[in-house]
């Protein structure tokens, strides 16, 4: 049987650029893919820790004007990963995050940056690539959606398109006098086309046109429809809710296995749960908390915005304090999230302890040696925290939204709370508290955890099936 071949398009993919879960997924779905008779290539932008990581690299495509310069295809392998890298040094040869210059701010030109990886994926997913034809191109949220709306606005055949949402609060919106400089044409701007609240939405567009949608979890693809978390999207994706399904997120389970880490203390199992306490331990030299094996460590690993839910916890705080937990947060992100927690810290020296920044191995020992792991998230469409947590028998204590609400079995695998407010959130870290003390029910919520499928097998099995359904031709 001839291997489906899918055209991913994405603006990031672990291990070469991240800055949130879309890269684990990116990089994750195509080695789980791969068991199951699919052949991915992922087209990525070339950053310069892309361009860096790319050896062999052979042109495949070569674009004489991409939004004012030239640029190049090069096709490469990384880490197993079969690549299209768009090498465009005038959009993406820049220092630092993906998305932002160095003052924080959007790069002006990300309509153009991420409308050319769009159009580059138009041309690619239409066969500009000598003895290259995709099935199917698979846009990862809206910094490739764009490429769903420049197929559906020229006339030759084109592969079957699906659009992944992995969070509906980014969209992509332009200003509509750009949409002549995106190569639209003048009847794309409407709404049943690319035009979203006045500008132009990137991700609307990808919802318009996209044969299937797929967003992160079932219990998002459902809340997404209601206008209280549509993001202004909701009655798009009520109207499109026969194509839009929900496939939650896996894990790495090689990368995150508390058997084999390399990256923690002390390695560990589900018939070696003492041999937690030495990754404990270092946990808690690392972020400054008392050396105290007994004491109940909640712990955080959060990009730090509203989304996250950081400023209820803040406020729980206190009551975390007094009933003799500690607490270790690694996040980085909102500033006066990231000074509140310093000043926490700092008040509470010794059971409260902070580390600002992203650091992968970091996340590996919090994982390992926190008794609970704290996802207070507003919304979360999938989460793939609490996933790791589950593995390494960290219980998650998570708000019952999302991909939270699909993943965590209250009292089982868990414990869940809602609504996101600080009373509910103190009760359940007193319910943790309680259950932590209890030692037995604790040791059930951990064996429970370690021992869900938190794997890609699932979710590359749904993802198999519907690109199949795309594939089937339709009397
Ligand atoms: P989001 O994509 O909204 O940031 P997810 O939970 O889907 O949230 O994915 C984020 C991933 O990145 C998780 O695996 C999380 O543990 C990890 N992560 C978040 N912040 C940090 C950090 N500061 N250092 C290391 N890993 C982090």
């Amino acid at each position: 049987m001839t291997a489906i071949q899918v055209l991913a398009v994405a603006s990031e993919i672990y291990p070469l650029v991240k800055t949130g879960g879309l890269a684990d997924v990116v990089g994750a779905l195509p080695l789980a893919l791969r068991d199951n008779n699919v052949a991915t290539t992922t087209l990525v932008p070339g950053y310069p820790a892309v361009m860096a990581a790319i050896r062999a690299a052979e042109p495949q495509l070569t674009i004489e004007d991409l939004f004012g310069c030239g640029a190049r295809v090069l096709r490469s392998q990384v880490a197993d990963l079969d690549l299209l890298v768009l090498d465009a040094p005038h959009l993406f040869d820049r220092p630092g995050n993906p998305y932002t210059g160095p003052n924080g701010s959007d790069w002006p030109d990300n309509a153009f940056r991420f409308g050319a990886l769009a159009w580059v994926a138009m041309q690619v997913g239409l066969g500009a690539i000598a003895g290259y034809r995709p099935d199917i191109i698979h846009a990862h949220d809206w910094q490739a959606a764009l490429a769903m709306a420049y197929l559906a606005y020229q006339d030759r055949r084109r592969p079957a398109t699906v659009l992944t949402v992995h969070n509906l609060a980014y969209q992509g919106q332009f200003p509509a006098d750009l949409l002549q400089r995106l190569r639209l044409p003048p009847h794309a701007f409407s709404i049943d086309g690319v035009e979203s609240y006045g500008n132009i939405g990137f991700l609307k567009a990808g919802l318009q046109f996209a044969d299937r949608i797929t967003t992160v979890s079932p219990t998002y693809a459902r809340e997404i429809q209601i206008s209280e978390n549509g993001c202004g999207l909701d009655g798009l994706l009520r109207a499109r809710s026969a194509v839009l399904t929900g496939i939650r997120n896996g894990i790495d389970v090689d990368v995150w296995n508390p058997e084999t880490d390399a990256r923690i203390a002390s390695r560990f199992g589900l018939a070696t749960l003492s041999a937690r306490a030495p990754n404990k331990a270092a946990l808690q030299r690392r972020f400054g908390l008392r050396d105290e094996p007994d004491r109940l460590l909640c712990a955080v690993i959060s990009r730090m915005a509203w989304q996250k839910g950081l400023d209820v916890l803040a406020d729980a705080v206190p009551a975390l304090v007094a009933r003799g937990a500690q607490l270790a947060l690694l996040g980085s992100g909102d500033p006066e999230l990231e000074r509140r927690f310093t000043a926490l810290a700092h008040d509470h020296a010794g059971q409260i302890g902070c580390v600002l920044g992203h650091d992968e191995d970091l996340a590996h020992l919090v994982q390992a040696g926190a008794d609970a792991i704290l996802v207070p998230s507003r919304f979360e469409p999938c989460g793939l925290t609490q996933l790791c947590a589950m593995r390494y028998g960290a219980v998650p204590v998570v708000a019952k939204v999302g991909g939270l609400a699909d993943t965590v079995v209250d009292l089982a695998t868990g414990i869940q709370f809602y609504p996101v407010t600080r009373d509910a959130l103190e009760a359940a870290l007193h319910r943790t508290a309680d259950l932590w003390s209890g030692r037995a029910a604790w040791q059930a919520l951990q064996a429970n955890a370690m021992q869900t499928d938190v794997s890609w097998a699932e979710p590359a099995d749904a993802f198999l099936r519907l690109y199949r359904g795309l594939l089937t031709p339709k009397n």
